[in-house]
């Protein structure tokens, strides 16, 4: 029986990847990678948004984060992390350990952050050097507006720095309209990819931050990228297997165009709302305009042992689905519908949740009689 993940990341990866996965290597410092690396940029900028360079890191998502602070900021800098959730609070861990003075502004989870505290950050620390937020914050399903927060930080001297990892291709995003500095992403989420690549877009203003940033960095030093990737070359071995993937995975997305990428998850991520609520869940967010299209968050309120639910389904269907994360980590399921899913892979779920649900009040009469 095959895998299927309805997690949040990664996502499940079509046939077409598989197979060019299985195919020969090419060698990176060779004129045929260098074309295929080049080809990619340009696709790259064209998904972000921008006219800038969007640099390939092989790495996670996570070591992209890290490697915005440790190019943009030097020790002591001042920084505003906006944390809306577990991938906010990554941002602030990553910035302590570089010892930056981190100001943070916490919002419960299932909110988005609101422009009027931030302005307020700014009026009682206007040294502040780089604002943090997270696109689509992965652990409540909150989409974070970028562009009013990109219109506000580009009047002040500050970089604005945005975790659209999982944020990217399924909902709308402009890296040069918005004003955005730093934009980090990775494969194993929008892009139909298994994990090991990171994408860094980065401004003309993070460019110059660049070069006064004084904290230590050698894998991660962009400066390397930029240099290397004039000539089509990363500067170190790059996951060459998955930059060769990355290439179709990235023709198939921009052939099929993003608006309806988008269009197709927001019908899905609607559907899948209706049948969890029929089988007894709650909605997480109610708010449709903070909501992404990556993942349905929804409570138990004690119906479900999400435990116990999320081990049957793995165990008898191989069907994975992701638990809460931080202080909902036993309340709430993440039902997530990265890479290519269908109505009747969700109709499929809905039957074998049935099917535990029918197991679990069978086990519970017994008890009783
Ligand atoms: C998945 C995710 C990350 C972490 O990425 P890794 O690839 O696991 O390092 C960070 N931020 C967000 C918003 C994510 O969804």
């Amino acid at each position: 029986m095959s895998k299927k993940l309805f997690t949040p990341g990664p996502g499940n990866v079509p046939q077409f990847i598989r197979v060019q996965l299985s195919k020969d290597l090419i060698h990176h410092r060779m004129s045929d990678y260098e074309k295929i690396l080049k080809r990619v940029e340009k696709k790259l900028q064209e998904v972000f948004m921008t006219k800038q360079d969007v640099l390939v890191l092989t790495s996670s998502g996570t070591g992209a984060m890290e490697s915005s602070v440790v190019n943009l900021f030097s020790k002591g800098d001042e920084v505003l992390v906006i944390n809306t959730g577990f991938f906010g609070q990554r941002f602030i861990d990553i910035c302590n350990t570089y010892e930056l003075k981190v100001h943070q502004i916490d919002y419960k989870w299932g909110q988005t952050y609101q422009l009027q505290d931030v302005k307020e950050m700014f009026n009682k620390h206007p040294k502040i050097k780089g604002v943090f937020v997270t696109y689509h914050e992965t652990s409540t399903g909150v989409l974070n507006n970028i562009e009013p927060l990109g219109e506000f930080v580009h009047t002040t001297s500050a970089l604005l720095i945005a975790d659209c990892i999982s944020g990217m291709i399924h909902h709308p995003f402009e890296f040069d309209k918005w004003k955005v500095d730093c934009a980090v992403a990775s494969s194993q989420k929008g892009f139909l990819l298994p994990p090991g690549l990171a994408f860094v877009a980065l401004s003309k203003k993070a460019k110059e931050a660049m070069t006064e940033s004084n904290l230590p960095k050698y894998y991660w030093n962009y400066q390397k990228y930029i240099n290397y990737f004039k000539k089509g070359q990363n500067p170190y071995t790059p996951s060459i297997s998955l930059v060769l993937a990355l290439d179709i995975a990235l023709d198939m997305i921009l052939e099929k165009g993003i608006d309806r990428i988008i269009q197709e998850k927001m019908m899905l991520r609607k559907y899948i709302e209706a049948k969890m609520q029929e089988l007894g869940f709650e909605l997480f967010i109610k708010d449709e305009v903070i909501k992404g299209n990556v993942l349905v968050p929804i409570l138990s309120n004690h119906n479900y042992d999400i435990n116990k639910l999320v081990n049957f389904l793995d165990n008898r269907y191989n069907i994975t689905v992701s638990k809460g994360q931080g202080p909902y980590t036993e309340l709430m399921l993440r039902i997530g519908f990265l890479s290519e899913f269908s109505y009747e892979d969700i109709d499929d779920l809905v039957n074998k949740i049935l099917e535990y649900k029918a197991i679990e009040d069978e086990n519970q009469n017994e008890q009783v009689s």
